[in-house]
């Protein structure tokens, strides 16, 4: 019998970042892996899965309006917990920092099934900041008996809480893996009013936002910044993908309302999100993903959060740490904006994250944990 993989997902980043491993582990003959997508992102998720030829097994239902994390959590692990045990795989795979992860890990460890975490060994060491994602991952780190770290440091980390250093591999980031892979093939065109203030020399500041932890006045403070400092540069466009999170919306939405070189967006699909960080001049967010992503594309980036578990881009110098108070989120932009040296050394920074040959390494690892056919 073949070993039997099980990859759970259920948000953007995750499928993002799940997505090259399930290619390889499809491709690979000597496993059986079943996907499942837990639906808590169903609206999002079906461009990226599309993009990437993944196609769940197993499709479930947890999304519900307006629910909170004990709801989402407990649907989650009832809805997993059924999967796993009509199906038995010998080793459920779970990414990053989702409370959705969380629970999926501890259904696992139930139902006695080994758990690997992919993105493994980042922490912010603030347990409320990110809120929920810093205990979500580190719970995961608890149960997980293969730990995928994207870089030395989560390793090291992981070593340092007393993980066994033979569950311990260092990968590199998928997210890197995913971002090569959708820019080999032909990016899609700029919307409209982005190309044509592109056309017209405008500098395009990408913004996005969304954590929970920013819902009560980060998002918005964020935005006011943003907008105090680009009302009077006339060579500056806002472009603001938002969450469809309508919380989200309402926070950001009125700060750029009175201005007249802004496109408050739909999120964008990954391809197109993808070409817009490399389209930007530099990028606001409080995004995970987009920390390791811009990078790789020499795009500076302002972190709207106080604490981030990704201190590799930082250190390297491609991003900065701002928080969210209006005053220093507009300053630290203008910075930005104004003063070119420290413009271009963002731009050289070198990215820490990966090579995109993180799957491979992940792929490897399982091979060697779960042995091949005549294990
Ligand atoms: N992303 C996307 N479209 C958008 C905004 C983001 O495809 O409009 C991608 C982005 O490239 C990254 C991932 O979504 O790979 C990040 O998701 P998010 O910021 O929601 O989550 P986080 O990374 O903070 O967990």
């Amino acid at each position: 019998m073949n070993p039997h993989v099980m990859v759970v997902f259920g948000t953007r980043p995750e499928a993002i970042k799940v997505a090259p491993v399930v290619q390889r582990l499809r491709a690979d003959p000597a496993f059986d892996t079943t996907v499942v997508d837990t639906g808590q992102h169903a609206g999002l998720l079906g461009p990226i899965l599309t993009a990437f030829g993944v196609d769940p097994d197993v499709r479930l239902d947890v999304a519900v309006p307006g629910q909170d994390l004990t709801a989402l959590a407990t649907r989650t692990m009832t809805a997993v917990g059924s999967v796993i045990a009509r199906r038995r795989p010998d080793l459920v795979l779970v990414h990053g920092d989702t409370s959705a992860a969380a629970v999926t890990a501890l259904a696992a460890h139930y139902a006695h099934v080994r758990v690997a975490h992919l993105e493994a060994g980042l922490r912010s060491s603030d347990l409320w900041s990110p809120w929920p994602e810093e205990a979500n991952r580190r719970v995961i780190g608890q149960l997980a008996s293969v730990h995928l770290a994207p870089t030395q440091r989560a390793a090291e980390q992981l070593l340092a809480e007393g993980a066994a250093p033979a569950t311990v591999h260092v990968t590199g980031n998928t997210v890197i893996d995913a971002l090569l892979q959708t820019l080999e093939t032909s990016p899609p065109p700029l919307p409209g009013p982005v190309q044509a203030a592109v056309d017209a020399g405008q500098r395009i500041v990408l913004v996005t936002g969304h954590r929970r932890e920013s819902w009560e006045s980060g998002l918005a403070d964020t935005a006011a910044g943003i907008a105090d400092t680009v009302r009077d540069r006339r060579d500056v466009f806002v472009w603001a993908p938002l969450h469809p999170n309508p919380i989200v919306r309402a926070a950001i939405e009125p700060a750029f309302a009175g201005l007249d070189r802004v496109l408050v967006d739909a999120p964008l699909d990954y391809p197109l999100f993808c070409r817009a960080m490399q389209a930007a001049h530099c990028i606001v967010t409080d995004s995970g993903g987009v920390q390791e992503e811009a990078p790789s594309l020499g795009t500076p980036v302002l972190v709207t959060r106080d604490t981030t578990e990704r201190p590799e881009a930082l250190e390297a110098g491609a991003s900065r740490l701002i928080g969210t108070d209006r005053a220093v989120v507009g300053a630290e932009l203008a910075a930005l904006l104004d003063d070119e040296d420290r413009y271009r050394s963002m731009r050289r920074a070198v990215n820490p994250y990966g090579d995109g040959r993180a799957a491979e390494r992940v792929h490897d690892v399982l091979r060697a944990v779960l042995g091949g056919p005549d294990r």
